[in-house]
């Protein structure tokens, strides 16, 4: 998949939800490359208690489903369905679930393409 297929996917599954005071679902959305060259896709979860969970996490939760560690790329976007990048935890989620991830593109603006990598994101590690 190009990077403008993956925004065409991650743009598709935005499905905002609002559900009662407690819970909201599908303002971001997410779709990741992974190194077995599967694609996964999550959305983001918030709950009124502090729990839930952003959208690259909710994808990368399926992709270990299948054993996998390594993400290749990143298609994250937001509500407005424009690239964002991705929050300190999800920065922090890909690294420690694999080395290889410092090399994780993440697409940060779609004109003109512009992206990076997961290790200039996360420039002073604190596991090294
Ligand atoms: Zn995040």
């Amino acid at each position: 998949m190009t990077y403008a297929e993956m925004l065409a996917l991650a743009r598709k599954n935005l499905n905002p939800q609002e559900r009662g005071e407690y819970c909201s679902f599908g303002f971001v959305s997410a779709v990741l490359e992974a190194a077995n060259g599967k694609y996964y896709t999550g959305v983001n979860v918030d709950l009124a208690c502090g729990l839930g969970y952003c959208a690259e996490r909710n994808a990368a939760g399926s992709m270990l489903t299948d054993g996998e560690t390594v993400v290749r790329r990143v298609v994250c976007v937001g509500q407005d369905g424009a690239p964002m990048p991705p929050c300190g935890c999800c920065r922090e989620f890909l690294a420690l679930l694999s080395p290889e991830n410092e090399n994780t593109e993440f697409l940060l603006e779609e004109e003109p393409l512009r992206t990076e990598t997961l290790g200039r994101l996360r420039l002073f590690p604190w596991e090294k």
